[in-house]
């Protein structure tokens, strides 16, 4: 194992800007890496890293051989987003994600991007980590281009989350190192679970489950490392089944259903209520019998903000 820098870049006073990436080596056998911290304000992926070495330091302990390939650890793609407690790439408070597929002489997001992009060319499978934002949560789930469905779905199904999202190919960005990636045969799969600023160990647990299970099928691993057994199967949303729920007045919401739940046509998630009086000013209800996969966080409101997604009950597990 060794932690090496594949990015520098010079500060304006005296300081570098370096970028590491953690790589396990073992014989010539696939390549893969997991990518996150692209958004500073997003940490289940950096925890995921850290479990995905822990296990990896003790497979090298316990069986040299185990490891077939090389698993590569890109933790914080955006080291001074995280070191600042910023979304974007701060200065030039741009979005990295948008910034694919770079240019080496570029300004320092497209530099930044470009480097990554060289950094994992010839790899055969990259996973992209996000965690939402602070103001909604996710159950951990896939969000698949329909461009790429279906190299990328059948990965997907043996990744140990609760849902794949599969989305229309004119509503993705082509800007994000998913679709750049995807774009140069480089299967990317990008992960969405949780919420920023914060972590989920269950959430990372299960995702560090599936990944091993997928590395393994993909004898990236050897047949005889143990790993942890597949407890979930995805279920498929898409653009047809997925249902959009939005504040009809501004105020605090205080949640009346949990995450990741069967929910009833009708059945309340919760209120909006105000801190001036005791009234509730509206409701937010389920339109479908369905599964709520995506639930606000941040209690404060506008109307129109984003308060839930449920899925339809007519998706099926795959
Ligand atoms: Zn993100």
């Amino acid at each position: 194992m060794k932690t090496e820098t594949f990015y520098t870049i010079e500060m304006p006073y005296c300081e570098q800007l370096e970028v590491r990436r953690t790589i396990f080596s073992g014989g010539n056998g696939p390549r893969v890496a997991v990518l996150s911290g692209t958004h500073g304000d997003e940490l289940e992926g950096l925890y995921v890293c850290h479990r995905l070495a822990a296990w990896l330091e003790q497979l090298q302990r316990s069986n040299p051989q185990g490891l077939l390939g090389a698993v590569e650890l890109y933790p914080a793609l955006n080291t001074l987003g995280l070191d600042t407690l910023t979304r974007s790439l701060p200065v030039y408070e741009t979005d990295l994600n948008r910034a694919f597929p770079g240019s080496p002489g570029g300004p320092l997001p497209k530099r930044l991007a470009a480097a990554i992009m060289a950094a994992l060319e010839g790899a055969d499978l990259v996973i992209d980590i996000h965690a939402s934002n602070i103001y909604l949560r996710e159950i951990p789930q896939v969000r698949i281009n329909q461009e790429f469905e279906s190299l990328l779905v059948p990965i997907a199904q043996n990744m140990n989350l609760d849902l794949i999202w599969l989305h229309s190919a004119s509503t993705v960005l082509e800007t994000t190192v998913a679709h750049s990636l995807n774009s140069c045969n480089i299967p990317c799969l990008v992960v969405e679970m949780g919420v920023g600023m914060r972590i989920t160990p269950e959430y990372c647990d299960q995702l560090v489950t599936g990944l091993l299970n997928v590395w393994k099928d993909m004898e990236v691993l050897a047949a005889d490392v143990a790993v942890p057994d597949i407890t979930n199967r995805p279920y498929i949303a898409d653009d047809s089944n997925v249902h959009y729920l939005n504040a009809k007045t501004s105020g605090m919401f205080i949640p009346n259903a949990s995450h990741w739940t069967d929910l009833r046509q009708g059945e309340l998630l919760g209120t909006i209520v105000s801190p001036f009086h005791g009234a509730v000013l509206s409701e937010v209800r389920s339109p479908v019998d369905g599964i709520l996969f995506t639930l606000r966080e941040y209690p404060l409101v506008y109307e129109g903000s984003l308060m839930a997604r449920v899925m339809a009950s007519r998706g099926k597990r795959s």
